[in-house]
């Protein structure tokens, strides 16, 4: 459900955009002749069963895959660990590049591949590790080796790790009150304070920050997503007491050179959407927070429940 929403948070697509997106699934012969601009950001979640052709693109005629057909909206992989090891593997060079290129005898293709990528995986086999009711029936070995099939490539190549706490069927059942945003028992709370339209502004707002830095010839993208090591030095260097915090997260954690410069855009965003110029503390540690794979590498036991 949260991941479906995630096209109606972000900013609506520019024309250029839309170009694209039409482009793509005009190529893919998914539009009708009569059809016009592909106006909604695209939500593409494909099965588990996919092939690496069907989601990075391939074929005779070529065609794009899913990850060209999300450009510019969300690709969903749900059940992460059901999906065959090589057909994710295929997916870190358009997760890195932002592009496919697909060769056969006489041509080469070469798709954007830009969406968000979200994924999902169970906390343990039976899907009910850590949850209140001790309903799991995994032995602690089954839950680590479950875990240890999430490919460390793939997991470093994203920038969220967040666990979410069941839902109180109670509370799904529950009539929406306004702004009882609460959590009752450690559990999520349905009764969201905001709609999809307040947080859009947000981002939009964001996004916008981002953009001024462009303009200003601060850094060479648009988004915080497409910023490289030497940009994220130049806008996303916390304060000193940041800096402390980021230091000891390095070496209690261990990050990788890629998850911190993962950890660096997060905060930079974080920064962004608190209206910022400077990337605080609380904006690090946040950022540090959502690295739930790694912190769980560092402490070792598997944690209640898990998403990516
Ligand atoms: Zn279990």
């Amino acid at each position: 459900m949260i991941a479906r929403r995630l096209p109606t948070v972000l900013p609506p697509m520019t024309h250029e955009e839309a170009l694209d997106v039409t482009a793509i699934h005009s190529v893919a012969g998914l539009l009708s002749p009569d059809r016009g601009l592909v106006a909604a950001r695209p939500f593409r979640a494909p099965h588990h069963t996919v092939s690496a052709a069907g989601l990075v693109g391939g074929g005779d005629p070529i065609r794009p895959g899913e990850v060209s057909l999300a450009h510019h909206g969300c690709l969903f992989l749900d059940e992460l660990l059901e999906f065959r090891r090589g057909v994710l593997e295929a997916l870190r060079e358009p997760l890195e590049e932002g592009t496919v290129a697909l060769c056969r005898a006489r041509a080469r293709v070469v798709f954007p591949a830009r969406p968000i990528l979200v994924a999902a995986i169970n906390p343990c086999p039976c899907g009910f590790h850590g949850d209140r009711g001790n309903r799991c029936v995994c032995s602690i070995e089954r839950v680590r080796a479950y875990r240890a099939r999430l490919s460390g490539p793939l997991l470093d190549r994203i920038d969220l790790h967040v666990a979410l706490p069941p839902v109180d069927v109670a509370h799904l059942c529950a009539p929406l009150r306004a702004g009882e945003g609460d959590r009752r028992d450690g559990r999520a709370s349905l009764h969201a304070p905001e709609s999809s339209a307040a947080v859009r502004a947000r981002v939009v707002e964001a996004r916008a920050a981002q953009r001024a830095r462009l303009e200003a010839g601060e850094v060479v993208a648009a988004s915080n997503a497409e910023l490289g090591p030497r940009d994220l030095a130049r806008v996303a260097m916390p304060d000193a007491a940041g800096a402390r915090v980021l230091a000891s997260a390095v070496e209690r954690l261990g990050l990788s050179a890629r998850a911190y410069t993962k950890v660096l855009r997060v905060a930079r965003t974080l920064a962004d959407m608190d209206g910022s110029t400077a990337v605080r503390a609380a904006h690090v540690a946040e950022a540090i927070g959502a690295r739930l794979f790694d912190r769980e590498a560092a402490a070792g036991p598997p944690p209640a429940a898990a998403g990516v």
